[in-house]
């Protein structure tokens, strides 16, 4: 019965008891968000310059369900000039990759960066981060009251 009682959650989009899948959320939902991405493709095959704003009110969705199908693979940007998803970072409209450019170039170089000062600075790092946890624990403590 335990068993049983993990594998059931409430669908996080119209709130009944399914049992867990995959998907995160009851048959109903994932059945008529299929019918909503193919509701979508249709669209887009027939108004392949679609913007991102004409789409959400065609199909009746939201950016971020556009951006999960994006993200899912299921809407590919290649066919459609004219929509974009916002970089991970600034949110600027990109078409490819998780990051604009400027955001890819910039994260890279600060990895670098960082990867050097911690072979550097690696014995003040490590105290840093006792300090920090330590600083948890007590915020954990203090909202448990
Ligand atoms: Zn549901
Ligand atoms: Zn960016």
């Amino acid at each position: 019965m335990s068993v049983q009682q993990l594998l059931v959650a409430n669908c996080p989009r119209c709130g009944r008891v399914f049992q867990k899948n995959l998907r995160n959320q009851c048959t109903d939902c994932s059945r008529s968000l299929d019918a909503k991405l193919q509701g979508c493709l249709d669209y887009l095959r027939r108004n392949y310059r679609s913007t991102n704003e004409q789409l959400y009110a065609a199909g009746g969705i939201t950016s971020e369900q556009m951006y999960a199908w994006i993200k899912e693979g299921k809407l590919l940007l290649t066919d459609y000039p004219n929509l974009s998803y916002p970089c991970g970072s600034c949110m600027k409209p990109i078409r490819q990759h998780k990051l604009c450019q400027e955001c890819a170039y910039r994260i890279s170089r600060d990895i670098k960066e960082l990867h050097e000062k911690q072979q550097i600075l690696q014995p003040l790092a490590r105290t840093k981060q006792t300090t920090m946890s330590g600083g948890f624990r007590i915020l954990d403590r203090r909202s448990g009251v």
